[in-house]
């Protein structure tokens, strides 16, 4: 599998004891390397204005430049709750920039690609950074995408938290799903609709945590749907890994062995539907021994080609997401 990393995604709040530390993208990516699962590295290039445009307001991206600028310390961008230093411009540009290296790699080979970034994107609204985001680099990788080849794109959000900032900037041919804990942080995520052929699907779950196969099951069923009503041409995966039990900021209660499941579910989907191509961006996941174990199974199950149907039952889903699930077939049947 295709590893989109640079060593400059750790010059970000470096130092500073922030849960979203320097050690997510550098431990992980020294233990994916003993492991032998970091062969195929591809550097970034840094995503220009333009790019990052295609998502986010110019007002916003000058308001990111000015505040920034000439920092001598930590402080918090003014917009929402992301602490900001004075590497944090530079970074999060080779995120934005990470995440689209990552589509360009899927859709060269037609097989998935990883970009291990940060900051993390999701919740960075078009006008807006909050959440430990500054640019949504899923989204603009989305756009990217659009602007080369046109076409549709299923972004695909199974991090705990809702990714408030992608729904924001849904449409023309971008259609975004979630699932995330609620009632938790950013208090967004409830209601599902179509937007012209695209579609907003939201599946909020209990914050006192789900089953593992639940949540498996849950997404087999909502990649399939989502899938067929979309037809893309592309999945990008905003992959947060903080759903899993213990992890200091999330927390679901889900077992790690969930990353397996999703990435078979994933990547079949996109066989199914887009010549194989998904692009996976990191977004959280706060316990680094979670988050490589995790990272270590998606590619591991995408380097052996499991594709295979995951065994968890729709019996298993709580009857509330049973019954959103069944609301959305209707609503999203072509
Ligand atoms: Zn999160």
């Amino acid at each position: 599998m295709k590893l989109v990393y640079d060593a400059l995604y750790g010059d970000h709040l470096r130092d500073l004891g922030h849960p979203e530390s320097p050690d997510r993208v550098e431990v992980v990516a020294a233990r994916l390397t003993q492991r032998g699962l970091a062969g195929d590295v591809r550097h970034p290039l840094d995503a220009a204005d333009d790019e990052i445009e295609r998502v986010h307001e110019p007002r916003y991206v000058e308001l990111v430049k000015r505040e920034i600028g000439d920092l001598s310390g930590p402080r918090y961008l003014s917009t929402g709750d992301v602490v900001v230093d004075a590497r944090t411009l530079d970074v999060a540009r080779r995120a934005a920039g990470g995440a689209i290296a990552a589509v360009e790699a899927t859709v060269e080979s037609g097989t998935p690609a990883f970009a291990l970034v940060r900051p993390p994107g999701h919740h960075a609204e078009s006008a807006r950074g909050m959440g430990f985001c500054v640019f949504n680099n899923a989204a603009i990788a989305a756009r990217a995408y659009q602007a080369r080849a046109g076409g549709r794109v299923l972004l695909i959000d199974f991090d705990y938290h809702h990714g408030n900032g992608t729904q924001d900037v849904v449409g023309a041919g971008l259609s975004y799903v979630s699932t995330h804990a609620s009632p938790a942080y950013p208090g967004t995520g409830y209601e599902s609709t179509a937007i012209g052929d695209d579609a907003l699907i939201n599946i909020p779950l209990p914050a006192s945590g789900i089953a593992t196969e639940a949540f498996v099951a849950i997404w087999e069923h909502l990649l399939g749907s989502a899938a067929a009503f979309v037809r893309p041409d592309l999945i990008v995966a905003s992959a947060g890994f903080d759903y899993v039990a213990g992890d200091p900021v999330g927390d679901l209660g889900v077992d790690v062995s969930a990353a397996s499941a999703l990435a078979r579910a994933i990547n079949r989907t996109a066989q199914q539907h887009c010549g194989g191509r998904v692009a996976y961006v990191l977004e959280g996941g706060y316990d680094i021994d979670a988050l490589t174990e995790s990272i270590a199974q998606l590619i591991d199950v995408t380097n052996r080609a499991d594709t295979r149907e995951n065994d968890a039952s729709a019996q298993a889903i709580p009857a509330a997401q049973r019954e959103l699930l069944r609301a959305l077939d209707e609503r999203f049947q072509r």
